[in-house]
């Protein structure tokens, strides 16, 4: 049996990055850059006031104080987007807002609270004076221009992930469009004579197939798209029809749950072993040992178990890292935090990963399971806020020991006392 990071490994070989797109900008979010790109100018565009201040000459205030100001004559206001229409010579400001381009002459703002200005309405009529009670060096209040970015540096690298502040600083850039990878396809099957698609009755004996919609918000979440090929009935012939549906609708990945395990109506390795190969079936993890990696008719194929917790816990496991480097990204390992156990855990010596709950302490970050492990109880999931992650070969660990987890996002129904 695979240890995960070797079935990992393999599994990720079979993957690449999906083919590239261009799209608008506001389209852009949580896709991945297919291309470097580079500054068509530089940031900023051209030297400007930090401050709601006024523009001066540093050397004409250098020796101003509190109790012997220095008095100039504005003869000028600068708001933002306008230009002055002349320069600032000796012992004269402009008044200027933030964000104004600087008037020639000057090489310092001073902003207003260092100055007598008060918002007292003025007759409008310049010059009038102003008194400054700070000195000012060169360069104080100023953005220079170019001193964020050049024109012409890489701005963003191929492969990064586009976030809300990645978007607004192509905007900054005058970025229309950008150069993205599609997001992946992927056809979603469930397999068993007990599903029953949600909104239809419950028979006796029937349940609700909660996997395919869970796996298809999950996909969603990873930036994927999904195709549901709906329920296959635990019978050979049929597998096969829906998978086969999937070939025409050009997917990236297909991904099963349940019927891969040693049961009777396993069928489904079957049929991919009919009209695929399988790489592996069995992983040494818990939950969720029996997960089959290979390809139906050239298309890469994970058999996720049929338990809910299982199929999702290897779809954070397997599926995820695969999506991530079809969109693009650089495959790094999930960041995981050291948390101190706060209950004593044990495990049957299969990498485990287990529903808990990572809470703050005054002396650190503290874990504790989510009571009831049952690989079919999503409710424990549910009530979790991350996998508490028990390495191989590890039975017992007791209260304090440190672990690692994976934190699986805010749950602010989460129940933190002890
Ligand atoms: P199997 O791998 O077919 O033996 O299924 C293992 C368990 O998962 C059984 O209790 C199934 O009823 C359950 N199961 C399988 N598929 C789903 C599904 N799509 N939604 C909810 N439970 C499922
Ligand atoms: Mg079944």
């Amino acid at each position: 049996v695979l240890s995960v990071a070797s079935a990992l490994k393999k599994l990720l070989k079979e993957f690449s990055a999906v083919t590239p797109e261009v799209v608008p900008l506001l389209q852009s979010c949580n896709r991945v850059l297919a291309g470097e790109l580079r500054a068509p100018f530089d940031l900023p565009l051209f030297t400007n006031s930090s401050m709601d201040g006024f523009a001066v000459i540093s050397e004409d205030v250098k020796n101003a104080g509190a109790d012997h100001p220095i008095e100039l004559s504005v003869i000028a206001d600068i708001p933002a987007g306008s230009i002055a229409q002349k320069g600032v010579t000796k012992g004269q400001a402009m008044r200027i807002m933030t964000g104004a381009v600087i008037p020639s002459g000057c090489d310092a703002v001073v902003p207003i609270e260092d100055t007598n200005f008060s918002d007292q309405p003025l007759n409008g009529e310049f010059p009038w004076p102003i008194r400054i009670n700070k000195p000012v060096k060169p360069g104080d209040y100023l953005r220079a221009r170019g001193q964020d970015v050049l024109a012409g540096e890489v701005v963003l690298k191929a492969g990064t992930h586009l976030r809300p502040q990645e978007v607004g600083f192509l905007g900054m850039l005058g970025f229309e469009e950008v150069p993205v990878y599609r997001p992946p396809r992927v056809a979603i099957l469930s397999t068993g004579d007990e599903l029953v698609r949600i909104g239809s009755a419950l028979d006796s004996g029937k349940i609700y197939d909660a996997n395919s919609v869970m796996l298809a918000s999950q996909i969603v979440e990873s930036g994927g798209e999904y195709l549901d090929l709906g329920i296959a009935k635990d019978n050979q012939d049929e597998i096969y029809q829906r998978l086969e549906s999937a070939l025409l609708k050009q997917v990236d990945l297909i991904v099963s749950s349940a019927g891969v395990s040693v049961g009777a109506f396993d069928l489904v390795r079957r049929v991919i072993e009919e009209h695929g190969s399988i790489s592996f079936w069995r992983v040494n993890m818990r939950p969720g040992k029996p997960l089959a990696f290979g390809k139906y008719r050239g298309i890469p194929f994970i058999g996720l178990p049929g338990n809910p917790v299982s199929a999702f816990v290897g779809f954070e496991v397997f599926v995820r890292p695969a999506l991530e480097k079809m969109s693009g990204l650089k495959n790094s390992p999930r960041p995981a935090q050291k948390v101190k156990l706060a209950e004593e855990i044990h495990s049957d010596g299969r990498e485990s990963y287990l529903r808990g709950i990572v809470f703050q302490k005054e002396d650190g970050m503290y874990a504790k399971l989510t009571g009831h492990q049952g690989s079919g109880n999503l409710r424990s999931l549910v009530q979790s806020n991350a996998f508490l992650i028990v390495p191989s070969e590890v039975k017992s660990l007791p209260i304090g020991t440190e672990v690692s987890a994976w934190i699986t996002g805010v749950n602010h129904q989460a129940d933190f006392d002890e």
